[in-house]
């Protein structure tokens, strides 16, 4: 079982890695392994009927298998330096947006054809914005919608079977250094190979950590961001939706001067769960297909907090504050603004009587309970500031879901080409610690591709 390349997870980073190496090179012998199901069977069994929350999988299909945590999501791909991840500092900017490009390109071959792109530039929202307090960022979004996603993934797959050797539901338990490369272990079986790609995400995270630790590989604590999903009515915040899909606005705070962000805008989505090593979060999705939209809008508001002396484990921070709020909701909380601000727990009553109907069932609670007063007054006064640009953002029966956690994995030390200080092993994507998005975890995939077939 010997391979020229084996790459470890097969999200966005390792299927583009794999799809540039093969197609450059179709000589070489390449193996990806990948805990996770392959994409056909993966199926998140909660169907809001008969089974309502998280059930904690072996393999939790949202994050996992084919297509990795982007394969559900809503296929956002930014193409920007300003957020999203920092392959630009090792790469460079302008090769980061040309890869970011070129990712696009194959997206667009493979099934994204006539979907949207957006864009920031010369938009009047940015003058708005300033005026306000508020900062929106640069950036150009694709938005292929969770079912375009979705299709283009198959056809990467379609395109892929063939080429490469797909290992799936096999995860790697650990890697071992050769004589002039790497033994991969899973369960029953060693795989040899003279390179490796470890792309293993969100949920490699503590494997990851495992893994440099065996292979003395240094790695530093990042940051995580802590807040709520805020859901409401898509007409408050169309005049943003329609012209931007998605915007990106930071607001720095009077109290605190903390800086609190939108995150992940779903126009016309709905509210999921999101299940992290056990814990349930928060998340969200939307569609670009007419037919599957809801009448509201979602996006996350978060805070980031990091951690250097005594404390680092930004992470297990991050971990605590929502088992706190699964502790006390069973899962994800939801609360209408009027009650927090009245300092009142939200109950079924006054949600159901309120004007906007969740799109996900969660526990009526009180997120004063769960959250720390520094983030929490930061996102209510970001509340107020996005009321001045988006009208009824801070209407009593806005949703809030909490807690939502962006957890980010431990970077690892790499060099500009992405590769550890053990030759010929290289960390990409968001197990990298480098990058945080689809776009940009793709990007790497493509580089360190490109830079193996150079050698
Ligand atoms: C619900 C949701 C919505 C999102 N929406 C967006 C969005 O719209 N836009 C955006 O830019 N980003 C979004 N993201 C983030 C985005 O999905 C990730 O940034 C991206 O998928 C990272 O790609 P990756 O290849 O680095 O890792 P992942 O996609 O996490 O893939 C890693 C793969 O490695 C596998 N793996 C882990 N450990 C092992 C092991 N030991 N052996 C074998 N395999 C292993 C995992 O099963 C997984 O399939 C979303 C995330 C979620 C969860």
């Amino acid at each position: 079982m010997q391979y020229d390349i084996i790459i470890v997870g097969a999200g966005p980073g390792g299927i583009f890695s794999a799809y540039e190496l093969s197609k450059k090179n179709p000589g070489l012998k390449i193996a990806v392994f990948e805990a996770g199901h392959a994409l056909e069977k993966r199926r998140c069994p909660i169907d809001g009927d008969r089974v309502k929350s998280c059930i904690g999988c072996k393999s939790c299909s949202i994050m996992s298998g084919f297509g990795g945590a982007g394969a559900f999501s809503d296929g956002k791909y930014n193409i920007t330096n300003d957020f999203g991840g920092t392959l630009h500092e090792y790469i460079g900017k302008k090769q980061a947006i040309e890869l970011m490009e070129y990712v696009d390109a194959i997206n667009m071959e493979y099934g994204g054809e006539g979907t949207k792109k957006y864009s920031t530039a010369g938009t009047r929202f940015k003058k708005i914005c300033m005026q306000n307090k508020l900062k929106l960022l640069d950036a150009s979004v694709r938005h292929l919608g969770t079912d375009i996603n979705f299709v283009v993934l198959e056809n990467l797959y379609a395109e892929l079977r063939g080429k490469v050797e797909f290992h799936f539901d096999t995860p790697v338990e650990s890697i071992a250094l050769t004589e002039g490369g790497y033994e991969i272990k899973c369960k029953d079986q060693s795989y040899f190979c003279e390179k490796c790609i470890v792309s293993v995400g969100r949920s490699g995270s503590k494997w990851m950590e495992k893994i440099c630790e065996e292979l003395e590989i240094p790695t530093k604590s990042n940051r995580v961001d802590i807040g709520v999903r805020v859901e409401l009515p898509a007409v408050i915040f169309s005049h943003l939706t329609d012209e931007l899909y998605e915007s990106k606005i930071v607001y720095r705070t009077e109290k605190f001067e903390d800086n609190v962000r939108t995150f992940c805008m779903n126009p016309y989505g709905i509210v999921v769960n999101e299940n992290t090593n056990g814990i349930v979060t928060v998340n969200g999705h939307s569609f670009e297909s007419p037919e599957k939209r809801t009448e509201n809008t979602n996006f996350a508001l978060l805070v980031a907090k990091h951690f250097s002396e005594p404390f680092k484990d930004s992470n297990g921070y991050g971990e605590s504050i929502a088992r706190l709020s699964n502790m006390l909701g069973g899962g994800v909380i939801v609360q209408r603004f009027g009650d927090l601000v009245r300092g009142r727990r939200s109950n079924a009553n006054r949600i159901e009587e309120g004007l906007v109907a969740p799109t996900l069932a969660a526990t009526p609670g009180d997120l004063s309970l769960v959250l720390p007063k520094r983030i929490l007054d930061g996102i209510i006064e970001m509340i107020y500031a996005l009321d001045k640009i988006a009208p009824g953002t801070a209407n009593d029966d806005t949703l809030l879901y909490g807690v939502e956690v962006k957890f980010y994995n431990m970077e690892v030390e790499l060099d500009k080409n992405l590769e550890s200080r053990h030759k010929g092993l290289y960390i990409i994507g968001d197990g990298s610690g480098v990058t945080h998005s689809l776009s940009h975890a793709s990007a790497s995939g493509v580089y360190v591709a490109r830079k193996l077939l150079e050698k």
